[in-house]
C-alpha cells in the first residue's frame, strides 16, 4: 500500500481470482470455462476490416448488440443493459442499488459479493446456507435490502425453485433484487420473464460460461427501464466505452448462432452426469448440480489433499479454504475426455494414499 491510498481502502480484501497459471498446460476445471470454443461466425468475424476500425471508438450504445439481446430474450432494448463481463454489472449494481439500505446474500456465493460491499462501506447481512447447502428463501423475504441470489448458486450448483424467487422479488418490493444467472443455461430456469411483472428484479448473465467468451468480456442484464437506465448512468458516469467493438461484434454473432451454445450445454450436462457418477463410485459425495460444474467431497481425502495431487497431475481445479467448504472442491464440467483424465488421476491419488 502507497501511502496515497485512500484509508478508505485500507482494510479492503480484494477479490481473488481462480488461478490462470501460463507456465504449463493444465486440465484446466477451475474456472468454469467452456472447453469448447467460441462459434463458427464469432471467430470468423474478427476480420482484418474491423480490427482497422479499432481506430474509432465503439458504440456506447451497444445499439446491435442490446436489439439482438432484447429479440432473443423477447424483451425490448430499453429492458436491456450490457457491459465489461457481468462482474461489471455487478459492481454498477452494488453502487447504484446498495449504498443506503444494505445487501443480502448468503455466507457461500459469488466470492465477488462481499468484496463490492465492503468496497462501497454496504451493509452486508450475510445469511447461512442451511446444513445442505440449500438457500431458505424465507429468510431473503422483506428483508429491507438489495437482495443478491446467484441461481444457480456458486460454487455449490444447487437451484433455488423459480416460485421462491418471486416470492423474494413481490415482498422486497422496494429494493432491487439482483439474480445472478451465470450458469442458467446448463439446465436451471430463468427469471427473465419475470423482468415485466417487477420493476425491482434485475437478471445478469454474461457470455463467459456458456457461450465460451470468457476472455472477451461480456455481460449482460434485463431489467425494468428504469433500473437499466440507472445502469447506464453510472455506466457513463464512469466508462462509457467499456465494451469495445470487437466484443460487440462477438456478442452479436453469438446471438445468431444460439443453436451452436444450446447443443454445447447439452454436451456439459452430459458430461456432469457421467463425472457424477464415476465420483460417486470412487469415494465422493456431490451436490446436485444445475451449473458446468460440481460441488464434490471425498469420504476420506481432504479437499486440500485432493487439489495439491490434482495439481502435481497437471489438472487443476478450484479450492476454496474457508471452514464450511474447505473439504469441497469445485470441479468445472469439461469435455467427456477432460473428465476421464481428471477420473484417472483421482483413482490413482487414492490409491497411493490407500496403500
Ligand atoms: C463467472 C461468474 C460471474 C462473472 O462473470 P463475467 O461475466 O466473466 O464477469 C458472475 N457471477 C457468477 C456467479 C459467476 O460464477
Amino acid at each position: 500500500m502507497s501511502r496515497f491510498l485512500s484509508g478508505l481502502y485500507a482494510s479492503l480484501k480484494e477479490y481473488v481470482p481462480g488461478e490462470q497459471p501460463q507456465d504449463k498446460k493444465y486440465v484446466k476445471l477451475n474456472t468454469n470455462e467452456s472447453p469448447f470454443p467460441p462459434s463458427p461466425g464469432v471467430v470468423a468475424a474478427v476480420t482484418d476490416e474491423e480490427v482497422r476500425k479499432l481506430c474509432l471508438y465503439s458504440d456506447p450504445e451497444s445499439k446491435l448488440l442490446k436489439a439482438k439481446l432484447a429479440e432473443n430474450y423477447l424483451l425490448e432494448s430499453e429492458n436491456v443493459f450490457v457491459a465489461n463481463g457481468s462482474d461489471d454489472i455487478l459492481n454498477f449494481a452494488f453502487m447504484a442499488f446498495a449504498r443506503e439500505n444494505g445487501a443480502a446474500f448468503p455466507d457461500i456465493s459469488y466470492g465477488f459479493y462481499p468484496v463490492f460491499a465492503d468496497l462501497y462501506n454496504i451493509d452486508a447481512k450475510i445469511i447461512p446456507l442451511e446444513e445442505d447447502f440449500s438457500i431458505d428463501y424465507k429468510k431473503y423475504l422483506s428483508c429491507g435490502k438489495m437482495v443478491v441470489i446467484a441461481n444457480p448458486n456458486a460454487p455449490t450448483g444447487k437451484v433455488l425453485p423459480k416460485n421462491e424467487i418471486e416470492e423474494i422479488i413481490r415482498t422486497n418490493s422496494d429494493n432491487v433484487v439482483l439474480i445472478d444467472e451465470a450458469y442458467v443455461d446448463f439446465g436451471a430456469e430463468s427469471c427473465v420473464d419475470l423482468v415485466e411483472k417487477y420493476d425491482n428484479l434485475l437478471v445478469v448473465q454474461t457470455f463467459s460460461k456458456s457461450r465460451s467468451m470468457a476472455g472477451a468480456r461480456l455481460g449482460f442484464a434485463f431489467a425494468s427501464k428504469e433500473i437499466i437506465k440507472d445502469l447506464e448512468k453510472i455506466k457513463y458516469s464512469t466508462n462509457p466505452y467499456n465494451l469495445n467493438r470487437l466484443t460487440q461484434l462477438m456478442g452479436v454473432k453469438a446471438l445468431e448462432e444460439q443453436e451452436y451454445y444450446d447443443n454445447n450445454c447439452k454436451v456439459i450436462a452430459a458430461n456432469r452426469e457421467f463425472t457424477v457418477a464415476e465420483l460417486e463410485k470412487i469415494g465422493f459425495s456431490v451436490i446436485p448440480s444445475k451449473a458446468n460444474f460440481i460441488f464434490a467431497k471425498h469420504e476420506k481425502l481432504s479437499g486440500e489433499k485432493i487439489y495439491q495431487k490434482l495439481k502435481d497431475n497437471g489438472v487443476l481445479i478450484r479450492h476454496f479454504t474457508s471452514e464450511r467448504i474447505k473439504d469441497h472442491n469445485r470441479i468445472t464440467i469439461g469435455t467427456k475426455e477432460q473428465m476421464q483424465v481428471l477420473i484417472n488421476k483421482l483413482i490413482e491419488i487414492i490409491g497411493e494414499e490407500e496403500k
